[in-house]
């Protein structure tokens, strides 16, 4: 079936009350998937994890990156979603040992950095809402640290464990918004609280969102973005992190005869250093 590659749009409507960004991420979270080893439960939150990223990074700082962190209940299992400025994308499910599927409930946490334009780190904690709601933990992630009141929803539709389509959008009230008209947008916005009925239709396109939620509202497509799952792994990127471990270590790793084999978490991209690089990297540290 042809599809649409990924994109992000965005539309802003003519009275200035409302923005609307809407994503499909299909293929990028089939490319983010490949290299995860998930049960179709898990798969489903990661998708979201990731649309959700996506969706914060161009409502809150479309030019910078954005990593969202959704913690399990068990407090040792997390899901890694990682949006960057040119929408590559890309996610890591990490389960504790003997853990089959994230459960995330009453414990689960969800955290969101993103870098600022002078560097710091913002940083944003928020409860997931009960019943592991990813799109719940996002609207309050907006709310409580952005202070942005905003309407939230991601989806999965998923066959078995086949990704059919995938996406979200975000609504924000925007500060000349009108009463009445929030009104309408609220009630407007009850049939679309759940994006999944959408998807499963084949009715979710970025200019399908926009059309629905902003129904009989005159607006302007401001822009349109494209979003893809990458990795910016490298051999240098990989060589630093090495180069952080203690000294014992490398100096353990590059006593070996063997090459060393890494594999990239995100990705699964080989890379093998032999036993003198290492000893290169006991050198300079
Ligand atoms: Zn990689």
């Amino acid at each position: 079936m042809a599809q649409e590659p990924d994109s992000v749009l965005r539309a802003v409507t003519h009275d200035g009350s409302f923005r609307v960004i809407a994503a499909q991420t299909t293929e990028t979270i089939r490319g983010a998937l490949k290299s995860q080893t998930a049960s179709p439960e898990t798969s489903r939150i990661f998708a979201d994890m990731l649309t959700g990223a996506v969706l914060v990074r161009e409502s809150m700082a479309p030019d910078l990156r954005v990593q969202a962190v959704l913690q399990g209940d068990d407090k040792r299992s997390r899901i890694v979603a990682d949006s960057h400025p040119d929408g590559m994308t890309r996610g890591l499910v990490q389960l504790a040992t003997n853990v089959k599927e994230l459960k995330v409930g009453a414990e689960g946490i969800l955290q969101v950095h993103r870098t600022m334009h002078n560097g710091a780190l913002h940083q944003g904690v928020v409860a997931v809402p009960e019943g592991g709601d990813v799109s719940g933990a996002f609207m309050r992630y907006m709310q409580e640290s952005e202070q942005v009141v905003t309407m939230i929803s991601v989806g999965c539709h998923m066959v078995g464990t086949e990704v059919v389509a995938a996406g979200g959008y975000v609504v924000q009230l925007l500060p000349e918004v009108e009463r009445a008209k929030l009104a309408v947008m609220a009630e407007r916005l009850e049939d679309f609280r759940d994006i999944l009925p959408l998807l499963q239709r084949g009715a979710a396109s970025p200019r399908e969102l926009l059309f629905e939620t902003l129904y009989g509202m005159p607006y302007e497509q401001v822009a349109e973005r494209t979003v893809h799952f990458g990795c910016n792994c490298s051999e240098m990127r990989l060589m630093a992190s090495l180069a952080s471990l203690p000294k014992h270590q490398i100096t353990e790793l590059a006593s070996s005869k063997d090459m060393l084999e890494i594999g990239c978490d995100f990705c699964g991209r080989e890379y093998r250093f032999s036993p003198e690089q290492l000893r290169g990297l006991v050198d300079t540290n």
